[in-house]
């Protein structure tokens, strides 16, 4: 039985043609060659039922345009490739969660494509016995933080979690005010310490928190003192805080651990690239945190991951917990992870290898000279859409690390020609435009144009090469 599509409905969906005869349609025939018919077919259902939608109240339909503008979305979409892709990320904010965060570095890549099949991930090769998931990385990370031990999980806010959960569940831990922050994606201090089981205690104010207030709230029920590096915000002006040295000691003195939350976190001095100062997790240590947990997507510039080091005791706690399993990091993830960690054992070369360290190193004359050579092909496949310029602007970390900090960059500018009236429609068009193309080029609107920071513009020829299609 021949499938109709809503014929007899009244109105501009009574034109809709059926899905088999559409199906027929030779302008199909080329994508059922390349993905099947079942997949076309669903793809047509789909592009049919949008028409629909798009006809409701419509008077007067065009059926050739209507069958054209049917066709030509299932073309699309066949042809549009996973859903998940790789982008250009022109936004101007290095580590952007929304896009991935931290570019992985090409030994990363490799990594994660040689453990795909088969892999010792939990398989010891000299005893051909049951080995350790975490093992893998942390032989690395105790060489580079100086930690006693690691756990390793699916991200920092699992760390959290799970340091919180083996070691405070039902009981309390001490926070100061000005550190009970939200990381954004629902990740508040309050709440994980909640679904931690742990009982928060709020010491200080927001902007000033001294010793003598932990070491009051501390209680019997005490299990813990916390310490929250505030990551996306800072506090300036009267304010103060309590180091991780004074903690260290109030919560030694009362038999307690310290825990601190880096965020991000980094295993190298920034500053010797010239970039801000971000604390290092074997400083944190060495002032006495008992753990201390980062990510591994963020500044360290590996794959999303949550890393715990410290204290061996502490850690097998951790291990012991069974939120520990559900939380583990996968194969792929774990070779990436040391890939990167391997890194930062040949630091000279680490700004060279690790894209995220490159990039946010990346020398301003360098950008320019990208935004210099991208300007006139952009500018000529614009032609009398939108006028390309080459703007200084300011380029920020992300993902929460060092929020106040910019970087000097440059960016192309775009600005759509003609009446002041609806350009701002027709620069969202054009933004959309750019945001449809095959490898998707991100943005960002600024002062009435569009900025597309050269940063992180790495792949020249890639970028020029799909300019063409934004012609017509
Ligand atoms: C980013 C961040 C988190 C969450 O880390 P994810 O790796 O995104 O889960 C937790 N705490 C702080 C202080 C952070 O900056």
């Amino acid at each position: 039985m021949a499938e109709t599509s809503g014929t007899g409905e009244r109105g501009g969906a009574a034109v809709l043609p059926s899905i088999d005869a559409l199906a027929q349609d030779a302008a199909l025939a080329g994508a059922i060659a390349a993905h099947g018919r079942t997949r076309v077919i669903a793809e047509l259902r789909l592009s049919v039922a949008a028409a629909r939608e798009g006809l409701r109240g419509a008077a007067a339909v065009d059926p050739v345009a209507l069958r054209a503008d049917i066709l030509a979305r299932v073309l699309r979409e066949v042809d549009s490739g996973l859903s998940l892709k790789r982008v250009f990320n022109l936004t101007g904010t290095v580590l952007h969660t929304n896009l991935g965060r931290a570019p992985l570095a090409a030994e990363a890549v490799a990594a994660m494509a040689d453990a795909a099949g088969a892999s010792n991930i939990e398989y010891e090769l000299e005893s051909g016995g049951r080995g350790e998931r975490d093992d893998h990385a942390a032989r690395l990370i105790r060489e580079l933080t100086g930690a006693e031990a690691c756990v390793v999980v699916n991200n920092n806010a699992a760390a959290v979690l799970l340091a919180l959960n083996s070691l405070a569940r039902g009981k309390e831990v001490v926070v100061s005010r000005g550190e009970l922050i939200e990381i954004g994606g629902a990740f508040r201090i309050p709440d994980v310490m909640a679904r931690a089981g742990a009982r928060l205690v709020e010491v200080g104010t927001t902007n000033r928190t001294h010793p003598g207030d932990f070491a009051n709230a501390i209680g019997p029920r005490t299990a813990a003192l916390m310490k929250v590096h505030p990551s996306n915000y800072a506090i300036a002006g009267f304010s103060s805080a309590v180091s991780e040295a004074e903690l260290a000691g109030i919560a030694h003195s009362a038999g307690i651990p310290l825990i601190a939350d880096l965020g991000s976190g980094s295993l190298v001095d920034l500053r010797r690239w010239g970039l801000p100062h971000e604390p290092l997790v074997q400083d944190v240590l060495a002032a006495g945190a008992d753990l201390v947990t980062f990510s591994g997507d963020k500044l360290l510039g590996g794959p999303q991951a949550g890393i715990v080091v410290g204290r061996a005791d502490l850690i097998a706690k951790l291990k012991k917990n069974p939120l520990k399993r559900a939380l583990r990091v996968d194969k792929l993830i774990m070779a990436a992870l040391v890939a990167t960690l391997e890194l930062y054992r040949d630091p000279e070369r680490l700004a060279a290898r690790l894209p995220g360290l490159r990039l946010l190193s990346r020398p301003a004359d360098e950008i320019r000279g990208v935004a210099e050579r991208m300007a006139g092909p952009l500018g000529a496949a614009l032609e009398g859409v939108a006028s390309v310029s080459v703007v200084d602007c300011a380029s920020q970390i992300g993902s929460g690390s060092l929020p106040v900090d910019r970087m000097a960059s440059f960016a192309l500018r775009i600005e759509v020609v003609g009446p002041r009236k609806g350009s701002a429609t027709r620069l969202a068009d054009l933004a959309a435009r750019l945001r449809a193309l095959k490898v998707p080029v991100i943005g960002r609107v600024q002062e009435g144009a569009l900025l597309l920071d050269c940063r992180c513009l790495e792949d020249e020829a890639g970028f020029v090469a799909q300019l063409a299609r934004l012609r017509g």
